[in-house]
């Protein structure tokens, strides 16, 4: 009897140091390893793509998946985004800064789309998948990120520059996500997936 409390109290520990990210340190060797938040992340986005795959009218399998699946889904992926991308007709349009609140739509960044691709990018090939069939290195997928970063940047009025010369403190940017990293969930799709935080810097471990 005691036994078995024991054996759950260790597998809830261990659920929550997987829920944490890995706070703590591994002290206790039935515990699994804990993974780094971008492998976390990484297997969640995989997860989630999965899911919408199946959810297709008929399911799609992962084998006839190809670039087009995956422009749907980040398009899918919008309606869940949080960044303000002003229409060319709202008077804030270019603005980095906008005074006053208008009713443009929210959308995916740039950033986000381009760092979960990435992680989807090596998810498929970790799980079999060949890198000159990989629907997430398409050539497509690659267009379509620029058009999306050309156009948010104008919308926008933020100029994406190249790293060297990037102004954007990353730094501070870690620092501000890890003191509230759970701030872009609330209106997140029903799969958990962390997207948007409406910034242009994504953490890549
Ligand atoms: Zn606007």
């Amino acid at each position: 009897m005691n036994s078995s409390v024991v054996v759950q109290k260790t597998a809830s520990t261990a659920m929550e140091n997987y829920a944490e990210g890995s706070k703590r340190s591994v002290g206790d060797q039935q515990q699994p390893v804990v993974l780094s938040r971008y492998e976390s992340q990484k297997r969640r986005d995989w997860n989630t793509f999965g899911q919408y795959l199946k959810n297709q009218r008929p399911p799609v399998s992962l084998s006839q998946c190809n670039s087009n699946h995956v422009l749907e889904f980040l398009r899918y992926l919008d309606q869940f985004g949080k960044t303000k991308v002003h229409l060319h007709g709202c008077v804030f349009f270019g603005q980095p800064d906008p005074p006053a609140p208008c009713t443009c739509p929210l959308r995916q960044a740039w950033g986000s789309l381009d760092a979960l691709i990435g992680r989807l990018r090596a998810a498929y090939e970790e799980h079999g998948g060949s890198p000159e069939n990989n629907p997430f290195g398409n050539g497509a997928i690659r267009v379509f990120l620029r058009e999306v970063k050309e156009c948010q940047s104008k919308a926008r009025g933020i100029p994406y520059k190249k790293k060297k010369k990037k102004k954007i403190n990353p730094i501070k940017l870690v620092h501000d996500e890890l003191k509230n990293p759970r701030q872009t969930t609330n209106f997140g799709p029903p799969k958990e997936i962390e997207m948007d935080s409406g910034r242009f810097f994504a953490p890549q471990e």
